[in-house]
């Protein structure tokens, strides 16, 4: 391979590719010492592949003279260079802090000679030089961005951007970080010559094609995180300390602290790591954050932190059972495979609950959502909108929406907003001319052919009946537990949350967060009484840490 590769055009200053000395930094010659004495010399001829896309096993290289090529591999599979390592710089991305694949390849340049630094090395590099893991983990966060920004490295999906299925896919793959380029086939004027260059027809989408012309058809998202590396190998023999069941704000921060104080720790989550939180388009209540954050980054962040620590994160990995009769416990993963340890965090939050609406269940994911994300936001871009709940995520997703939308109308049965939303959203909502509450109001009706066309609400006190042309309805009025995976396992109250802090006759137990089984603690939003909130949350899961540690080390104080 002769001459680089012309470097990408940044979208803004915010992009990674505008900022390279920050996204491909020169390591100083005194942390290229450092990083040799983790590491062997080579000298591979040119064109030696170091690491393939999609090996899950690929090592941290250091360029000291030549370079490294990396590259991306187009859908035909065929590899394109997408930019030079040059000296002093290195190889690498998130896959380095898991065991999930590669997304591109790389091969050595002319007169290439590198440091090798093995996977087992590369975790003590990041233990033992805090100033160069510091370097590495903003490099590797901001390749990843730069990669979902630009759509490198990815697979290509193609649907209806309306579609119910495009979105989960679109969902999916955002909230794991995974790089996509949408090909809307409802307005993209490629669509066609798409289809048929891969011989599909409108009925078989959406698709999602990876390098090599592997089709998937309509994947679920167990079959797309298969195939796109998400899901890790489990180790049947191992005993885990701790397992977390759930990546919420409550599971993660328990992975951080339970990994960072040297416990063996599992995170298992259904979907993607966030939670409700990660369905959030800006949280403007957490401590340290005086502008807000969306959950996916607060999420993102989260879960790089965990598995910096040596926390194993096992994405798209649903927890179906739990045997507390043996020792160590025992868990179900997905109704196939089981993992043991000796104690357990449950931190499996709760989900979204649904409107009693004949119709419902046929608009669902084809006009009714659940989170009002920058990706709904697009689809209801200049029309009228409907929310339905009086609560903060209510809230939220009404001003968040009113700024692209043509009008937002806030469905809510009692008399206001004033008793169930914090005062600033309420604030925010009055002084608003683009939202109308519609109080003592419940939805009556959904129409429509495969989208939502149109809602019809109800005044319960008068029985008049308002119909508008809404394509988008945003249901946000409260959550269920998800507990059902317990089997009968844990004292629940009677909404089925969990029930902590106390033994079966009531008397307080040694910590807030003990269930009605020794070993098994339970954080977050599914706790009964939890108050549901991402600092709570956050601060539960951090805390119970401690109460693990008099678990498991009884007699050290
Ligand atoms: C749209 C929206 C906006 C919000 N905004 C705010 C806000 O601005 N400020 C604020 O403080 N709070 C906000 N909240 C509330 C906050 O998000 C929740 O209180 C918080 O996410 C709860 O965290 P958790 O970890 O306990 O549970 P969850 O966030 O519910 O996470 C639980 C996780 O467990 C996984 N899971 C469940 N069962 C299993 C299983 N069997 N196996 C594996 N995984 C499983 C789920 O997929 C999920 O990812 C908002 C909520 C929503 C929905």
């Amino acid at each position: 391979m002769t001459g680089s590769p012309p470097d990408p055009e940044p979208l803004d200053s915010a992009d990674p590719w505008a900022r390279q000395e920050q996204t491909f930094p020169t390591l100083s010659d005194e942390m290229i010492s450092a990083v040799r004495a983790f590491g062997q010399e080579e000298a591979p001829a040119p064109g030696t592949p170091l690491f393939e896309r999609g090996q899950r096993t690929a090592d941290f290289f250091l360029v000291l003279q030549g370079n490294i090529e990396i590259f991306e591999l187009d859908l035909a599979g065929a590899p394109h260079l997408l930019r030079l390592i040059n000296p002093g710089q290195f190889t690498g991305e998130l896959y380095l802090l898991n065991e999930r694949q590669a997304l591109v390849t790389a091969r050595a340049g002319v007169a290439a000679r590198v440091v090798r630094v093995r996977r087992a090395d590369f975790r003590r590099l990041l233990s033992s030089e805090p100033d160069i893991a510091e370097i590495l983990m903003r490099a590797f966060i901001l390749r990843r961005v730069g990669y979902i920004l630009h759509g490198t490295a990815g697979v290509e999906l193609a649907g209806p951007g309306h579609g119910g299925d495009t979105l989960r896919i679109q969902q999916f793959m955002r909230r794991n970080g995974y790089p996509y380029r949408l090909l809307d086939t409802e307005s993209d004027t490629d669509a066609a010559g798409f289809l048929s260059c891969f011989g599909l027809s409108e009925d078989q989408l959406p698709v999602v094609v990876l390098p090599g012309k592997v089709i998937l058809r309509n994947p679920g998202n167990g079959e797309l995180a298969d195939a796109l590396g998400l899901i890790e190998a489990l180790d049947p023999d191992k005993v885990y300390d701790v397992a977390v069941v759930g990546g919420g704000p409550a599971g993660l921060a328990a992975a951080v602290y339970a990994a960072s104080e040297g416990l063996s720790t599992i995170v298992f989550e259904s979907i993607a790591p966030g939670g409700q939180a990660g369905t959030s388009s800006k949280i403007e209540n957490y401590l340290g954050f005086p502008t807000g954050i969306s959950g996916q980054a607060l999420a993102g962040r989260a879960q790089n932190q965990a598995q910096k620590f040596g926390a194993r994160l096992a994405i798209a990995r649903t927890v179906t059972g739990l045997d507390c009769a043996a020792q160590p416990y025992r868990l179900e993963i997905d109704g196939r495979e089981a993992v043991r340890t000796r104690s357990i965090v449950v931190a499996s939050g709760a989900r979204y609950r649904k409107l009693e609406v004949e119709t419902y269940d046929r608009f669902e994911g084809h006009g009714i959502h659940y989170a009002a994300t920058a990706m709904e936001a697009r689809l209801c871009g200049g029309q009228e909108v409907a929310v339905v709940g009086g609560g903060n995520s209510a809230g939220q997703a009404a001003v968040f929406l009113a700024r692209g939308s043509l009008h937002v109308h806030i469905i809510v049965r009692g008399s206001g907003l004033a008793a169930t939303m914090s005062d600033y959203l309420v604030q925010r909502i009055a002084s608003s001319s683009k939202i109308t509450v519609h109080p003592h109001a419940e939805i009556t009706r959904l129409e429509g052919d495969r989208l939502l066309r149109e809602v019809s609400w109800t005044d319960r006190r008068t029985g008049a009946t308002e119909t508008r042309a809404i394509s988008s309805l945003f249901v946000m009025i409260g959550a269920l537990p998800n507990t059902e995976w317990l089997g009968g396992c844990l004292a629940l109250d009677a909404k089925g949350f969990i029930r902590t802090g106390s033994d079966a006759e009531g008397r307080a137990l040694s910590s807030p967060f003990v269930t009605s089984r020794p070993g098994i603690f339970a954080v977050g939003d599914v706790r009964s009484g939890s108050v549901k909130r991402v600092a709570s949350g956050v601060g539960e899961g951090s805390v119970v840490v401690q109460a693990i540690h008099q678990y498991l080390n009884p007699g050290v104080a």
